[in-house]
């Protein structure tokens, strides 16, 4: 049986907790029962959210009170990580071991935020380095940016509204959150955490209903000065097109490579490979997707590989053995099956999985597809990963870069030349070295190159992203 309780949730807005007349149904991925209903909200409660914000930022907190809101957050997120965890897996259908690391991770997110909350400055000017300085004294203060407009997805749906409105709050920003439709019941859980422990009105809105609508308040409403995007490539490019005169900060998908090179551990490569690329069915934006295998360590590497995927559990994400669940619905999985089919007819060969198993999608292996099939260049977000062999390592960096795609990437290998080399060559974000690209700590600088976003988040580049530099020059 799914973990699933059937419950009605309020929006939080400007201090309050409001019903709408309207409910949006939350159902498990796993099972389709009701999970919640949520208040569906639209441009009118955008637009009176917009308001509370920016009348809550006429009265700013200072840097001490926003770093014991988000330690407080931390501590009682803690307290309920178990429902925590059990709540994203209702609503995700993430197995239960992947929601309970999502869980600490939420909470480190918090207590990095709350470190830069108390660290946050500006920098000193060396006016007396030219001659026009002389007799002055300069420097830098940093000033939030105004209202924030955070869009989240549903893969994530604790840990990525952490990374938005923990920094928001550090930076001093009020925000106007609206999380994916099919995964609120997590954010509107972090709403109550920030409410509880002392969050003013204003300062977190959350909004549950329609993109398009809430959406376009965000784009439209001049008060919004900036827009923190997590999601698909489509949806985060058209909206920073849209909103030419704000900072859009963007997110996005990749189609995560691996190398292996033949001098590399090959057994420990091929366990951390199993390991990150179904965890969560392969919806993570840094699932392992594409592995290049060098061809003397090939068949050792595949060895090793196959029968760890076949030997992933599959089923009830609420069990606590489930290693692959169900992903986020039955259109997303008929794609996937669609575009495993295609690399079949094209050449590949698929050597475990590739079909359903009570109607979920088994972990699926396909060897060597075509360079053009959907699977070896663009973004899968499904249980599948491509298996090929290459000879000369500029033929893999080659064919890990054939992608719009660039967010991270990975290589296994003993040389520290290689590492160094390819770390340089491959254009993505982050470059992870003996360790699978789906690595991530909150605290690192994330974020991608090409179609895969235009910033970075964690928090301490968050908050950078959230606020000014504003020079204040005075005469001695
Ligand atoms: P999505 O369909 O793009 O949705 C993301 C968010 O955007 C949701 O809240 C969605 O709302 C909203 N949205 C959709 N259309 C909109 C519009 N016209 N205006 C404003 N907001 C709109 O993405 P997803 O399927 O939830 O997430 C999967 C994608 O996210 C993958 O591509 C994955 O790689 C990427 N991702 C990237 C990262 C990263 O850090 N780089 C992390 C996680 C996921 P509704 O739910 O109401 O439609």
């Amino acid at each position: 049986m799914a973990t699933t309780t059937s419950a009605e949730r309020k929006l939080l807005l400007d201090g309050e907790w409001i019903e709408t007349g309207d409910w949006l149904e939350v159902a498990s991925p796993y099972d389709g029962s009701l999970v919640a209903r949520v208040a569906k909200a639209g441009a009118e409660e955008a637009r009176a959210a917009v308001d509370a914000a920016e009348r809550a930022m006429l009265d700013p907190l200072p840097a001490h009170k926003r770093a014991e809101i988000l330690v407080r957050v931390a501590g009682a997120l803690g307290k309920r990580a178990d429902e925590a965890a059990r709540q994203i897996t209702a609503e995700a259908g993430k197995p239960l071991k992947a929601a309970r690391v999502e869980v600490a991770r939420a909470m480190s997110t918090y207590t990095m935020a709350a470190v830069e909350a108390r660290t946050l400055a500006g920098e000193m000017v060396p006016m007396d380095a030219s001659q026009a300085g002389e007799g002055k004294l300069a420097f830098t203060q940093r000033v939030p940016i105004g209202v924030v407009g955070a869009i989240s997805p549903f893969n994530f749906p604790l840990n990525l509204v952490a990374h938005k409105i923990a920094p928001a709050l550090a930076a001093g920003c009020a925000v106007v959150l609206k999380p994916a439709s099919q995964t609120p019941l997590s954010a509107l859980l972090l709403a109550e955490l920030e409410h509880e422990a002392g969050l003013p009105p204003g300062w977190l809105n959350v909004l549950v209903g329609p993109a398009s609508e809430i959406g376009d308040v965000l784009v439209e409403d001049e008060r919004v000065t900036l827009i923190t995007f997590t999601g698909s490539a489509g949806v985060g490019w058209k909206l920073r097109e849209r909103a030419p005169r704000k900072r859009v900060n963007l997110e996005l998908g990749n189609a995560t490579p691996v190398i292996v090179e033949a001098d590399a551990d090959v057994e420990d490569a091929a366990a951390r490979c199993a390991a990150n690329a179904f965890s969560f069915a392969g919806q993570s934006c840094i699932s392992v997707q594409r592995i290049y295998v060098q061809r003397d360590a090939y068949d050792a590497f595949r060895a090793a590989f196959v029968p760890r995927v076949e030997a992933l559990v599959v089923g009830d994400p609420a069990d606590d053995v489930t290693d692959v669940g169900p992903l986020i619905s039955q259109s997303e999985r008929d794609r996937v099956l669609t575009w495993v089919e295609e690399a079949r007819e094209g050449g590949a060969t698929i050597v475990t999985g590739g079909r359903l198993d009570d109607d979920l999608l088994l972990p699926t292996i396909v060897e060597m597809p075509a360079a053009d099939a959907k699977l070896s260049c663009d973004e899968a977000f499904g249980p599948v990963c491509t298996l090929q062999p290459y000879d000369t390592l500029d033929e893999a960096i080659e064919a890990a870069n054939a992608t719009r795609y660039g967010l991270q990437a990975g290589i296994f290998t003993s040389s520290l030349r290689t590492a160094l080399g390819a770390s340089r060559r491959l254009e993505f974000g982050g470059v992870t070295v003996n360790e699978a690209p789906t690595f991530r700590a909150d605290q690192m600088p994330y974020g991608g190159v090409k179609d895969s976003g235009n910033t970075r988040e964690g928090p301490a580049w968050a908050v950078r992203e959230m606020t000014e530099e504003r020079l204040v020059v005075v005469q001695l």
